[in-house]
């Protein structure tokens, strides 16, 4: 009998079915991934992360590493769940220090409480929000990318 990795949640599925027994996706119409996806997808599922994080990242897998590459291989949908973290983007530093990345953390608070000083040093306090805020977007759409290089690569460090 043979396998095949469900694309919807990443579970190694029996290949002769319709439907994913887990997340109910159909089979047929998932697409297949490429050997070196489906490696990667492989020690993923083997990794000790939630179900949740499992699905991400193999999904950035599909997609071709962190970078992304063949990020529009992906379905809108799907290219939704790893392009933005909202949680990142609500807890910004607090919830990278909480995953691990207090490296990147620190850095890109860094760089916010600096882009803060430098648009108040020019006398524009008004566009304070505007910093915050796009450092908020930030941690957002970085977070799932930077928590993938650190869980799935092993890498401490970086971007
Ligand atoms: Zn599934």
């Amino acid at each position: 009998m043979g396998s095949t990795t469900c694309g919807g949640c990443g579970k190694q599925v029996y290949d002769k079915l319709s439907k994913c027994p887990y997340c109910r996706k159909s089979l047929s119409s998932v697409t297949s991934l490429s050997s070196a996806a489906q490696l990667e997808a492989d020690r993923i599922n083997s990794l000790d992360l939630s179900n949740k994080w499992k699905k991400c990242f193999v999904l950035i897998a599909k997609a071709g590493g962190p970078d992304v590459p063949q990020l529009k291989q992906l379905s809108p949908k799907e290219r939704r769940t790893i392009g933005f973290n909202l949680l990142a983007f609500l807890f910004g530093p607090i919830y990278y220090l909480l995953k691990g990345l207090w490296r990147q953390a620190s850095v890109y608070f860094a760089l916010t409480v600096f882009g803060i000083s430098v648009v108040d040093a020019v006398g524009l306090e008004q566009m304070d929000r505007m910093v915050g805020g796009m450092a908020s977007i930030f941690y957002g759409v970085r977070a799932n990318i930077s928590y993938y290089r650190r869980a799935v690569l092993g890498e401490t460090f970086w971007l």
